[in-house]
């Protein structure tokens, strides 16, 4: 194996960067994140990051690098390049960061930074809860999910009341009209929505997560918190403008323009915007846009600047209602600019720093989605649960039979990890101990699909009554469940705010981070050569003491109070932190610069990371649960289950990591497109 390690130091075919060229957006729909911005600032934190390992290892510091210093454009081509470019040119370095998830990629298990588990404390318990109960009960007794989704229409008493409530500023602080309250009681609030009504979670999420109120929060001067937080606090709703028909996941590709007035004192909009949820409501926009490019280093940059749009600015047309297969009330628009002038002072942080206001809203915004799949799968969980138990088919229980059964286990098991996941890292940003991107991420993701697994797995269960409607269940006398409503809703979840594929580029870009940092230059052809000789030394030094490290089969170390169960599983994600960093590794000296084009070997990698991360922050959040005086029996085979379910999934990651057909299927694909295989297009209507 070491041999391999100095064939890929020494072959300039190794090691090479990877182009990640649609990265990071995936963009709207909802997300909160009052810390990121004092995240950003607050890195220097007890968290070891990469870099910090990065200099310990080598002697000499690793140099900071620019961008271009890390990842090689010039053999890209142009859409490819100018995607990358901006994307990177947005994105917030890894220096003196690091988090637990982002470790495990360099085979360093660091438990200590999630365990004991960081829970959320009695006083920020207590700051939330008179409003998280006013919620249930208005949810209870005022709002009617089935009759949203038949009507397609949310009632307007519905906007008035939540807004009385303080739903529209859950995380505004108290100054400017909001509650104030914390990460952990808004996602609280986002499983009670989600557990709901997809389509109000919808609404009140997409507000204040990427409307105005958070990119305010994070990157607004005090002039614009003052003028527009109070309003969307009090229930003036606002959206987030970023699509477009022609750049959904690449937003390099957006054309709606901001040009500057002669006297520099506004910008004239010109364009088109899609998908825009809260639109059609909305009294105040975000609105990602184009303005003039900038030279960089002799070539032109992209620009993109976010802009807050009161929506009654003339030439600002709601053109259009977009319709979906589930929240059928969003009011999600077209959005059409004529000349619209808005003025130079309604620039969010800077010009051209759009991309960075949405990447950083994104980062911990991410969070909302997956506390509202809490809340939807524990409510589709029990569903399934009451029905496995009543429903009798071939003379019991279908819940005894162990096809079912297998089924609600599944989901049993995901619902605990997807809450100790969800509320791990939202009470770590409330600790602001760190850049948690990759943990929200993978909550993101992760959360995402497997609520759609459990939505699929609950309408099985339900058998016809899954497919049925609430209303037509009702209609002859059943009680009105609607699981098909909730499947409908949740699908759109692994699509929007980062789709699945986006999420794991993402994950996967900033793991491979350290590695670009240390080897990234030696092949960037774009550098002088004395940088890149530079390179190799600090790398050669890197990996002499790294890699035979990732060989060592040590488990986490000692843990103080972890039952012995859960600690049999601490040391199998310990161990396999190491496995999957030699894993990555000996991809980067495989696949040396063709790495970026393995997006399904790569996505193996990311899918093993998450469930170690899944697996550890069940095992921490059980310990916690153990400590609270839960009943043992429950808490242990819950958690015991997941981890089994989980490592059986890394299992499968780490065989087609393998053995697979990837290429195979690429090249099928490529044939597909070029119009080939005509006999699978044959016999349809
Ligand atoms: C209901 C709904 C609400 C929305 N709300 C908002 C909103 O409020 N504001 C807003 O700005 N936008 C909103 N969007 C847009 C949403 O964020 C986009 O749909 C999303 O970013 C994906 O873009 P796209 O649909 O154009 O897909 P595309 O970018 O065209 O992608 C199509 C498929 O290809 C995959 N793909 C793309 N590039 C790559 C790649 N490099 N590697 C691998 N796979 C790739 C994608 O993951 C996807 O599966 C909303 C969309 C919907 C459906």
């Amino acid at each position: 194996m070491l041999g391999r390690q100095a064939a890929c130091l020494s072959r300039p075919t190794s090691c090479q960067p990877v182009g990640f060229a649609a990265l990071c957006l995936g963009q709207a729909g909802s997300l909160p994140a009052e810390t990121a911005w004092q995240a950003i600032f607050l890195m220097k934190s007890p968290l070891e990051a990469p870099e910090k390992q990065v200099a310990e290892e080598t002697s000499a510091k690793p140099e900071k690098p620019t961008p271009t210093s890390v990842i090689d454009t010039s053999k890209m081509a142009k859409g490819q390049r100018e995607a990358l470019e901006l994307a990177e040119a947005a994105r917030d370095p890894l220096e003196d960061r690091g988090s637990f998830a982002s470790n495990l990629f360099v085979g360093r298990y660091d438990f200590d930074r999630i365990y004991p588990y960081p829970a959320q404390s009695a006083e920020d318990r207590a700051a939330g809860e008179d409003f998280l109960r006013k919620l249930e009960s208005y949810l209870r007794q005022h709002v009617d999910p089935d009759e949203i989704d038949r009507t397609g229409e949310i009632p307007p008493e519905n906007f008035k009341g939540l807004a009385e409530i303080g739903a529209f500023g859950i995380k505004v602080p108290k100054k400017y009209g909001g509650l104030g309250l914390s990460q952990c009681n808004y996602g609280q609030a986002a499983v009670l929505l989600g557990s709901w009504d997809g389509n109000v979670a919808a609404l009140v999420s997409a507000h204040q997560s990427i409307g105005v109120a958070q990119p305010l929060l994070l990157f607004g001067t005090e002039e614009q918190k003052q003028k527009y937080l109070p309003r969307v606090a009090g229930g003036e709703i606002s959206a987030f403008a970023l699509t477009e028909t022609h750049a959904g996941s690449d937003p390099a590709t957006m054309s709606l323009r901001a040009e500057p007035s002669p006297d520099g004192s506004e910008f004239v909009l010109n364009g088109e915007k899609l998908w825009c949820t809260n639109g059609v409501k909305a009294g105040v926009l975000v609105v990602m846009a184009r303005t003039p490019s900038k030279m960089v280093g002799g070539k032109e940059r992209k620009q993109i600047t976010a802009f807050i749009v009161d929506v009654d600015t003339p030439g600002l047309e709601i053109a259009y209602r977009c319709r979906f297969m589930g929240l059928r009330a969003l009011y999600n628009a077209v959005v059409k600019f004529t000349d619209v002038r808005v003025p130079k002072e309604n620039i969010i942080f800077k010009e051209g720093a759009g991309l960075k206001v949405a990447l950083t809203t994104l980062n911990t915004g991410r969070l909302t989605l997956p506390a509202a799949c809490v809340g939807l799968s524990k409510r589709l969980l029990e569903i399934s649960r009451k029905w496995a138990g009543e429903r009798i088919q071939w003379g019991v229980p279908i819940g005894k039979h162990a096809a079912i059964a297998g089924k609600v286990a599944d989901m049993a098991g995901n619902v605990f990890a997807m809450e100790a996941m969800t509320f791990l890292t939202s009470s770590l940003l409330d600790r602001k101990v760190g850049d948690l991107r990759i943990e929200t991420a993978m909550c993101k993701m992760w959360a995402t699909e497997m609520t759609w697994r459990i939505a699929d797995d609950a309408m099985q269960v339900r058998g016809g009554r899954g497919y049925e409607t609430a209303h037509s269940l009702a209609g002859r006398g059943e009680p009105a469940i609607g699981v098909e409503r909730f499947l409908r809703d949740c699908r759109v979840n692994t699509i929007f705010e980062g789709s699945s594929e986006i999420m794991r580029l993402f994950i996967a870009r900033e793991a491979l981070d350290p590695h670009l940092k240390v080897g990234g230059a030696i092949f960037n052809t774009q550098l002088p050569m004395s940088d890149r000789a530079k390179a190799i030394l600090s790398s050669g030094k890197f990996y002499a003491g790294w890699y035979p490290r990732q060989w060592l089969p040590n488990g986490a170390g000692r843990i103080d109070n972890l039952h012995e169960t859960l600690a049999g599983h601490v040391n199998y994600a310990a161990r396999t932190s190491k496995r999957l960093a030699r894993g990555l590794f000996h991809a980067m000296a495989r696949f040396g610069p063709k790495l970026d084009r393995e997006q399904l070997l790569l996505s193996r990698f990311v899918g093993i990371a998450t469930e170690l991360f899944a697996i550890s922050a069940t095992c921490s959040y059980a310990q916690w649960l153990l400590g609270q005086g839960k009943p043992a029996d429950e808490i242990l085979v819950l958690a015991d289950y997941f981890c089994r379910s989980a490592r059986m999934r890394i299992d499968h990651h780490f065989a087609g990591t393998a053995r697979n057909a990837d290429k195979h299927g690429y090249n099928l694909v490529q044939d597909l497109l070029a119009g080939k295989h005509e006999l699978l297009r044959d016999g349809i209507v």
